[in-house]
């Protein structure tokens, strides 16, 4: 098989069993890699409501047919399972040079199930795998949990993906940290590794699958390089990473201010030449990335000389969307976030919710213990420590937004999140096409399914009839926006980095020349397509239904000022649009019966739908 190892690596926690399992090349092609192959390995592993932190729930680290390959931009792998956070689907990706090693190690994929009795870590070098006692790691940052697997193995090489002390404690938005501070952030798989006392996943190897085409593959490298050296987002990115989107976001009122309830917010002292400016900026690159979006501190604090990151969403999170202008507590909050291993974007929310909250009154001195003040930073790194902790009113804000809105009897749509998890530092008053993304992203509310203000930008995808239109438009988004959507699962499922600027003729291009498949456009959507319903399918079978398709109020009701001043997105006509392209039926939000067959996804509707 070209592009492929054909091999699973199916490990269970509680039995102590590895077991190789041969991944067939009809079943690769159908679901591709990244979350979409893990979708379709869990999906008749999970049974109707099942606990995401019950034992047997299984989790999976996989690649693509691209990660490994010399093709610029792939080194990104996907972590999966049932949220902890949503009890829907859950899925993460990050990138680095952990992929490669994933990849390198001789695995497509890696299922886990069952909870070891002890804290243990799975190593796995060129294609021999062990499970390894972690009672030493247990309690251990996510830096030095890295840092003492690589010297254990004598290999500074060597990948690692962990947790941190968030994932140990189970906390419900913690993530999974590899190459120092880079994060599959977002749904709490750091929470689902912990419930299985797993600390870490460590790969090393060099085992490489055949390419189809070499000769081609090289052209093609030379081709992806010319178009990301002549592309201007390349450029601004290699240049300020995605702050650069501080000042264009508050511009356009697609940055959320004040917990989602204000627009307007001075950009200079939280913008990316605020940055480069009063810090030592190193840029961070993936392995085989031409652009390099990451950024380091350096020189931080005598006490942390070095800091990963931050990037814009963690500044929007901790920043305008607390009130807070000072960067030194930014940047501190998100290396906290980094060491101990939770998500910034649900951290940051939670956070200005709490702040919300004490403004009104719900949250007071008597009840949390301390007084709680929009943009004061010290309470925001204090708030953040006792997250972490777990202690005091940081318990609550662990669990999000919506556990907050419960507790204290808030309606529903006073909490910023879309199906449990926190919503990004985007706004779909801003991008109406944006908005109906948002709502419907496979995982609850996600910047990098919900990203349809790229075509409002100007990305024009000529094989899909998407061109850039009026912003504030809603009818003809939905359909519009499930195709980009589709799109963008596709880039997951090859594990291709979502800035790659690859149009879809050479990303076609790029796949035959990898596995010698041939999928036309139409194919390629269609793979998109079959990607978002069978995640569909996991979260139906957890008991998703069509209401919480939906942007909360506080997200969506129009704002009295700045460039969105009076706009409000119409979900209904957007969402009608959407399940309409989609094949879902608008009454009980599931994929038609029909859809998943005309996707080849007969078992899943046969399980769906009779078991
Ligand atoms: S653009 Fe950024 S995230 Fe993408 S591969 Fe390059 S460094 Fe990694």
């Amino acid at each position: 098989m070209n592009g492929y190892h054909g091999k699973l690596l199916e490990v269970h926690l509680g039995t102590q069993s590895i077991e190789e399992k041969p991944l067939a090349e009809e079943f690769l092609k159908k679901y591709i890699g990244g979350a979409t192959l893990g979708a379709a390995l869990i999906y008749s592993r999970i049974k109707k409501g099942m606990d995401p932190l019950d034992p047997e729930s299984p989790m999976v680290f996989a690649t693509g047919p691209f990660t490994g390959s010399p093709i610029p931009m792939v080194s990104r792998y996907a972590v999966c399972g049932i949220s902890p956070q949503t009890g829907y689907w859950g899925e993460a990706t990050s990138g680095g040079t952990f992929p490669f090693r994933l990849k390198g190690s001789g695995y497509d994929a890696i299922i886990i199930t069952g909870k070891s009795k002890e804290p243990v870590y799975l190593k796995i070098d060129n294609e021999k795998a062990k499970i390894l006692s972690a009672t030493h790691l247990w309690g251990m940052d996510s830096y030095e949990t890295q840092n003492t697997i690589k010297k254990d193995s004598d290999d500074p090489k060597m990948g690692v993906a962990c947790i941190g002390t968030a994932g140990e404690k189970i906390l419900r938005y913690s993530c999974i940290m590899n190459d120092e501070g880079r994060a599959a952030g977002r749904s709490g798989m750091g929470a689902l590794m912990g419930s299985k006392n797993l600390k870490a996943v460590a790969v090393q190897g060099k085992i490489k699958p055949e390419l189809s085409n070499k000769k081609k593959v090289r052209e093609l490298v030379k081709e992806a390089a010319a178009n990301i050296k002549k592309n201007v987002s390349a450029l601004v990115l290699r240049e300020n990473g995605t702050l650069f989107y501080m000042d264009m976001g508050l511009t356009l009122g697609d940055t959320p201010v004040k917990y989602f309830t204000k627009s307007c917010f001075d950009a200079s002292k939280v913008n990316a030449k605020a940055l480069k400016s009063n810090y030592t900026v190193k840029t961070f690159a993936c392995q085989g990335c031409l652009i390099g979006c990451g950024h380091k501190i350096e020189d931080f604090k005598p006490d942390i000389k070095t800091v990963d990151g931050p990037e814009y969403e963690t500044v929007g999170a901790f920043g305008p969307l607390c009130l807070n202008s000072d960067m030194d507590s930014i940047i501190l909050a998100h290396h906290l976030c980094n060491t101990h291993g939770i998500d910034t974007i649900s951290a940051g929310v939670s956070i200005a919710y709490a702040m919300y909250l004490f403004d009104i009154g719900v949250l007071n001195y008597e009840n949390c213990g301390m007084d709680i003040k929009w943009g004061d930073s010290a309470t925001i790194i204090k708030l953040l420590k006792m997250i972490i902790d777990q202690k005091g009113i940081g318990e609550l804000l662990s669990s999000g937004t919506l556990a907050m809105a419960r507790k204290f009897g808030r309606d529903e749509g006073e909490a910023a999140q879309v199906k449990g998890l926190e919503m990004p530092m985007h706004e779909g008053r801003a991008f109406h096409g944006e908005a109906i993304s948002i709502a419907t992203g496979p995982r609850g509310a996600c910047h990098l399914k919900g990203d349809y203000y790229n075509v409002d930008f100007g990305e024009i995808v000529p094989e899909y009839d998407l061109k850039p239109g009026d912003r504030f438009v809603s009818k003809g988004k939905g359909a519009a926006a499930a195709k980009y959507q589709s799109l963008r699962e596709l880039f997951d499922s090859l594990t291709l980095c979502k800035f790659a600027p690859y149009s879809v003729a050479l990303i076609s291009q790029i796949l035959k020349n990898i596995t010698g498949w041939d999928f036309s456009a139409e194919d390629l959507l269609a793979a998109g397509d079959r990607s978002m319903c069978i995640k569909r399918a996991v979260s139906n079978k957890m008991g998703l239904t069509q209401e919480k398709d939906c942007l909360p109020d506080i997200c969506s009701k129009a704002l009295d000022e700045g460039a969105t001043a009076g706009i409000e997105p119409d979900m209904d006509i957007m969402l009608q649009e959407y399940y309409t392209y989609r094949g879902w039926n608008f009454d009980t939000g599931w994929p038609f019966r029909e859809k998943l067959e005309e996707l080849g996804l007969d078992e899943v509707a046969a399980d769906l739908y009779n078991g």
